[in-house]
């Protein structure tokens, strides 16, 4: 691609939690309500942080301090 002088592409990347794809912000999904904010492609790879920490309080619950 061709490097365009005056091309504001200068804003921080947000890589996806989940599959690690970098998003620009204005792209990123940012659930709201959750203890942590994390960042998301999409409702996608949400859903699959959300299981996998589902999966974590079932199996664990004993990384309180
Ligand atoms: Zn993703």
């Amino acid at each position: 691609m061709a490097d365009t002088p005056g091309n504001r592409t200068n804003a921080p990347l947000i890589a996806c939690h989940v599959c690690r794809k970098e998003l620009s912000p204005s792209a990123v999904f940012t659930p709201e309500g959750v203890e942590y904010v994390q960042h998301f492609c999409g409702i996608e790879c949400y859903q699959q942080f959300l299981a996998e920490t589902k999966q974590g309080e079932e199996a664990g619950g004993a990384a309180k301090p």
